[in-house]
């Protein structure tokens, strides 16, 4: 197939070629291959509007989908080249920070995957988000591009016009194929600005905020901590969707909608806030159309829907309506227009679109004028409709619904952990590939000591692959027979890196004292922070100083390790999870409102250490108490408690002395002489004087929950049980149900 298309191509063997050229020689095949999948059956369409796409590598994927892998590995192979030294060319695209994005990429996995119309539109950031470097043991941020010549964007023929307020600049749509496994290919549309200047970034991550007919695509989310960069932000978002409804009625009318009737052509999933201007927008495009404003408001609500991804308060965005009066002044008419018909209804102003302040609030625009409202996991869903949204709640309770995060199995069972996909389909069949439900089979094979043992035998050889990837690409040095103990995703205080970074203080004085652990412990922690969220890089900076402390200590080290990668990212987590024994999931009850992580963690065979929190609480609710380490208080108590507004942390530290014992190790002379002592203190008053996310009252009951779950892990078969329940239960977290669901309760595609 590739001999083929490589010697029309370039003329000569395979094996005579580069790696670099017979990547560009897949890339250009499976395109091609793709494209004639597209196919414009359904009269509806659902398009997908995210400011992230975090889409990862992209060829081994769909060699997969395409179901071509398999063969093109061989022929590979039989010319002395090898699939896996190839896919370490690729770069992996950054569009997006972490989960909210992934899940975004796993969403269009799954739509091409059931065969639905449904395509993502986001914008073509040149540098996507940051890429993360230790310095003296402190987060570094450097741009990331990631676009080459030769690339998996295909330039389109369509150009729009989108009018600022203080100019007009022209776009460029690029196109990215989405394949579907064993099905269609949908699109991803992103969307650029022609007179991009990459020239303008200067040292590090910085550029001219104000230039944006230069610098709108450069970043993703550019660093938000002054107005400059807040406006930036509201420029990028208006860019994204004036293009995304100019596309969209463009591609309604040539399927034969008169724009009266678009509801029947067109469903628009506001992915968080960060799209939602596309409401004004529509309307402003309709009104344009000469339709009148009554009606243009019924459309925009029986077209968009909107997803709500967090109750941190801080997340919802609320724009000032001087800054929407800059960047867009021609849908300040009708934002104002949206806010009368509410304040006409409702004298409650918590439930109005602009404050007393003149504040948007983004989140409030959606659920009047959109028709439905979801939360993306159950636990997160009620709390919605009982606490953060609960005054929506009561005006449209039928707005309101559940939709259960999932994640595309192709990439985190398929692609990332090829053993283990093999051996299940040996033992169950290979029908879970397309009906993740049944995955439920493997249980019959509970009580069966041979599947056990292949199960341990595939997650050593995992680990083996992981050390020498993490060796050959950090020189990070990791013992293969100690317990994988991971902690990986963003950086941020409700994830509570910090609560892990304590128990870590806490083991190490232990072992300093004598008291080893039967197994060794490798703790592996992978994040990034905000380039401005100082407490963040402050955790970080804690971690890589326990680090260095922790790994260069003979007396510790054979059975402590603690180490933090590099620059996390997609390509790392599909070698980290597949490796994992335990994995770490321990916000604060009520913060995390799914997370996506637990799922590919719980999929690839671990266990989950985790508090009653997002898709945990279901994830618990599968695999049964024996089969999870669940810690902590639960919601009900952290939301009474945060009402009450009575918690103080030094409270904790005077009567737990183990608990004090670590805090204080923070700014120990060891730590000092390892660390910064600015950075290292605040981060110790911070815990002291505020722990805002409730660290010290769960300390306590993390350690002991730790110690069971290291002490279970002794005895193999039964931890080889739990991790086979777990691989069982998973198939709910697939997105293909999620996305089934969508459609049912929402799109109607
Ligand atoms: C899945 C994923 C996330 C989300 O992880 P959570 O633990 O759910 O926050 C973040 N980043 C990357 C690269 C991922 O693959």
């Amino acid at each position: 197939m590739i001999t083929e298309f490589v010697k029309k191509r370039y003329g000569k063997g395979l094996e005579k070629c580069t790696d670099m050229e017979v990547y560009h020689a897949l890339l250009a095949m499976t395109n091609q291959m793709a494209v004639e999948k597209k196919t414009d059956t359904g009269k509806k369409k659902l398009y997908y509007i995210s400011a992230e796409f975090l889409i990862g590598k992209l060829l081994s994927n769909n060699l997969i989908n395409l179901g071509i892998y398999e063969e093109i590995k061989a022929e590979l192979k039989e010319a002395g080249k090898k699939l896996a030294s190839i896919e370490e060319l690729e770069p992996e695209p950054s569009l997006g920070n972490g989960g909210l994005g992934r899940l975004a990429a796993c969403f269009l996995d799954s739509m091409a995957t059931l065969g639905l119309p449904g395509d993502g539109i986001g914008l073509n950031y040149h540098f996507g988000l940051f890429r993360q470097v230790f310095k003296k043991r402190l987060q570094k941020e450097v741009p990331n591009p990631w676009i080459e010549d030769d690339s998996w964007l295909i330039k389109s023929e369509r150009k729009y016009k989108v009018s600022f307020g203080k100019c007009k600049v022209t776009s460029t749509l690029y196109e990215v194929l989405v394949t579907g496994y064993d099905n269609r290919t949908n699109t991803l549309h992103l969307f650029d600005v022609d007179s991009v200047d990459e020239g303008m970034v200067k040292k590090g991550i910085d550029f001219d905020k104000e230039d944006i007919r230069k610098n709108l695509t450069l970043f993703l989310y550019p660093d938000d901590s002054d107005d400059a960069g807040r406006l930036l932000r509201v420029y990028q978002q208006y860019f994204m969707v004036s293009n995304a409804a100019q596309l969209i009625l463009d591609e309604a009318k040539e399927r034969g909608s008169n724009l009266h009737d678009l509801p029947e052509y067109v469903a628009i999933q506001i992915n968080d806030t960060h799209p939602s201007m596309v409401i004004p927008e529509l309307i402003r495009l309709l009104l344009e159309e000469g339709i009148n404003m009554d009606e243009a408001m019924d459309i925009a609500t029986k077209t968009c829907a909107y997803t709500n991804h967090t109750i941190l308060s801080e997340a919802l965005e609320k724009w000032p309506l001087a800054f929407i009066e800059k960047v867009a002044p021609q849908i300040v008419p009708i934002i104002r227009e949206l806010d009368l018909c509410v304040k006409d209804k409702y004298d409650d102003e918590t439930v109005h679109i602009i404050d007393e302040e003149d504040r948007v609030h983004m989140a409030h625009m959606d659920m009047h004028y959109g028709h439905s409202v979801n939360g993306v996991a159950y636990l997160h869903t009620e709390i919605l409709k009982n606490n953060e949204l609960n005054a929506f709640y009561k005006i449209y309770p039928e707005k309101f619904n559940n939709k259960t995060n999932g994640i595309t199995f192709r990439r985190w069972l398929l692609h990332c952990n090829k053993p283990l996909a093999a051996f299940l389909e040996e033992t169950i069949g290979d029908g879970f590939k397309k009906d993740a439900m049944q995955l439920e089979r493997l249980l019959e094979f509970q009580q069966d000591e041979e599947v056990a043992k292949k199960l341990l035998a595939i997650k050593a050889d995992n680990k083996h692959k992981l050390v020498k990837y993490l060796k050959r690409t950090q020189d990070i040095k990791l013992n293969e027979n100690s317990i994988f103990d991971i902690q990986i995703k963003r950086l941020h205080e409700y994830k509570r890196q910090q609560l892990n970074a304590l128990y870590a203080i806490h083991k190490y004085l232990e072992i300093k004292a004598g008291k080893k652990p039967d197994t060794p412990i490798t703790m592996i922690f992978g994040a990034k922070a905000a380039p401005a969220y100082t407490i963040a890089k402050d955790i970080i900076h804690l971690i890589l100083c326990l680090q260095k402390i922790v790994n260069k200590d003979k007396d510790v080290k054979p059975y402590l390790n603690i180490v933090m990668v590099e620059n996390y990212n997609v390509t790392l987590a599909e070698k980290l999870i597949p490796a994992c024994d335990i994995s770490e999931q321990i916000s604060l009850a009520s913060k995390e409102a799914s997370g996506t992580g637990n799922m590919k963690f719980m999929l690839n065979g671990a266990v989950t250490l985790g508090t009653e929190d997002g898709a945990n609480v279901e994830i618990h609710e599968l695999v049964g108490d024996d089969n999870i380490y669940i810690f902590g208080e639960d919601s009900d108590t952290v939301i009474a408690r945060y009402e009450r507004g009575d918690y103080c942390s030094r409270d904790y530290y005077e009567k737990n002395p183990d608990l004090k014992r670590a805090v204080d190790f923070i700014v120990s002379k060891k730590m000092m002489k390892v660390g910064k002592k600015k950075s290292l203190t605040r981060l110790y008053e911070e815990l002291l004087n505020k722990d805002w996310f409730m660290t010290f009252p769960d300390y306590e009951a993390y350690v002991a929950t730790k110690e069971k779950a290291y002490s279970d892990y002794k005895d193999r078969q039964a931890w080889a049980k739990k991790m086979l329940v777990n691989i069982a239960k998973a198939g709910f977290f697939s997105s293909d149900r999620t996305i089934a669901q969508y459609n049912d309760d929402i799109w109607h595609l």
